[in-house]
């Protein structure tokens, strides 16, 4: 079985990440959506409502499965059975951070190997701080996030559906 783990925060999941969750998933018999508890990181939407708002999203595609995290991704890895990471880069500097990312967890966890995905250029600019940024100022998030989710944002956000 060849499975692959796309590890995120997905606070929200915006249609970069989407995208990537659609183009990866046919490289392997399972996809986990791993959604990062971060007990460090203030997040907008708790852990639940970022894994129901993924499930909802990817109910019709076979082999992705979401699931939570906290700790160590390796470890999360490992647990799964997997043998490959996924990431996303849009820019040079993803690429620095996600490069030592990459080479940390394989010092950690050789049989391990992490894949990138280059983002659309479409999506390059997107980023679930941009997303909120941007609705917390009552600014147009439609087109970077799930038409879905849009309400939820702006629920969350405190003004109801959209300005
Ligand atoms: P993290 O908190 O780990 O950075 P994110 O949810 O922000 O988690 O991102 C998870 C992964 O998705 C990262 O590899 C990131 O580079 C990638 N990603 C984020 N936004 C986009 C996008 N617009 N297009 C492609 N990949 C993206």
């Amino acid at each position: 079985m060849k499975v692959g783990i796309y590890p995120g925060s997905f606070d929200p999941v915006t249609l970069g990440h989407m995208d990537i969750i659609e183009r990866s998933r046919s490289m392997f018999d399972v996809l986990i959506v791993g959604v990062l508890q971060n007990i460090a990181k203030q997040s907008l939407f708790t852990i639940d409502e970022r894994v129901d708002m993924l499930k909802e999203l990817t109910k019709n595609m076979e082999q992705v499965k979401i699931m939570s995290f906290t700790g160590l991704l390796v470890d999360f890895a490992r647990k799964n059975n997997a043998q490959f990471i996924v990431r996303g880069l849009r820019s040079v500097t993803d690429f620095e951070y996600e490069l030592q990312m990459a080479q940390g967890n394989r010092h950690l966890a050789p049989e391990l190997d992490t894949l990138f995905l280059a983002a659309e250029t479409k999506h390059a600019f997107v980023s679930s701080s941009a997303v909120k940024e941007i609705a917390t100022y009552g600014g147009e998030v439609a087109g970077l996030v799930p038409d879905a989710i849009l309400d939820k944002i702006y629920e969350k956000l405190g003004r109801g559906v959209n300005p």
